[in-house]
């Protein structure tokens, strides 16, 4: 039997695709994300699922959420913390509202949602997450200095979380994609970060990762026997410097 998987940030972009590679395969599910019509949507097409408004930083809602899905479809066999934010900006200008709520989106709630379905993983001796990291989670990158802060902060957190569950055999993954088209930026407040990164699209021929490509490597990586964990995996357009 299909075990239950958790996605956040399923309202759009990478979490939607993810969802829907895992709806075909037969899994039941419990989509995450803030705005409820956008998972009710998606959801209308699947048959095995749940959706809750849930902001991945508040982990009562967070867990509230995950132990009702819990309870109809059985234990979280794979979450993955996906839900995040990129809001471009140079630290001589850039509001410190903004760098607040995407180190609490980012990281939080990452940590947050590990820490709901961890224990029930170390019991069971199975279970993995998924950590959706970024490219700029290894190198820099101009009027990304908040954003890259939040996605060291997930490689870094990811490898250790994986090093102390190794011998409980929880798997501990991430994917670092590069630039995709979804509804990143759309939140990005600068304009001229926005014409920065415009300009930088441009230069690589415009070509972009598409969404899918990444819940295809998603769905690879949880597919391998659950004593082979790919830790990492780096996707991006070939045409991306
Ligand atoms: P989208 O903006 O399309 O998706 C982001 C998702 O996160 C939305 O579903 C949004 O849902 C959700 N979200 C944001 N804040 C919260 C919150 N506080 N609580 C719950 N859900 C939240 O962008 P992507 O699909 O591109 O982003 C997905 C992940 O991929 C992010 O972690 C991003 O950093 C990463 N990434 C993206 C890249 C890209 O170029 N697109 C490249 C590398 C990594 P809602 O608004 O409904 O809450």
């Amino acid at each position: 039997m299909k075990q239950l998987v958790v996605i956040t940030g399923a309202s759009s972009g990478f979490g939607a695709e993810i969802a829907k590679i895992f709806a075909a395969d037969g899994y039941p599910l419990l989509l995450l994300g803030r705005r409820l019509e956008k998972l009710q949507q998606l959801a209308a097409n699947f048959s095995e699922v749940m959706v809750a408004s849930v902001d991945v930083t508040d982990y009562t809602q967070f867990e509230s959420a995950v132990r009702k899905a819990e309870a109809k479809y059985g234990p979280t066999d794979l979450l993955v913390n996906n839900a995040g934010l990129m809001l471009l900006g140079n630290v001589q200008n850039q509001s410190p509202t903004e760098w607040q709520t995407m180190l609490n989106t980012n990281v939080m709630g990452v940590l947050n949602g590990t820490q709901i379905v961890l224990n029930g993983m170390r019991q069971r001796e199975h279970g993995t997450i998924l950590n959706m990291s970024s490219l700029a989670g290894k190198k820099t990158f101009v009027n990304h200095a908040a954003y890259v802060a939040s996605k060291f902060g997930v490689h870094g957190l990811s490898e250790t979380i994986r090093e102390e569950n190794a011998s409980k055999n929880v798997r501990i993954m991430m994917v670092a994609p590069g630039a995709a088209e979804t509804e990143l930026l759309t939140h990005v407040t600068s304009k001229s970060a926005l014409t920065d990164y415009q300009a930088w699209k441009d230069s690589m021929g415009g070509l972009t990762l598409d969404p899918k490509q990444v819940a295809r490597t998603v769905k690879f990586m949880y597919d391998m026997p659950q004593e082979v964990n790919i830790r990492e995996v780096d996707i991006a357009a070939t045409r991306q410097d």
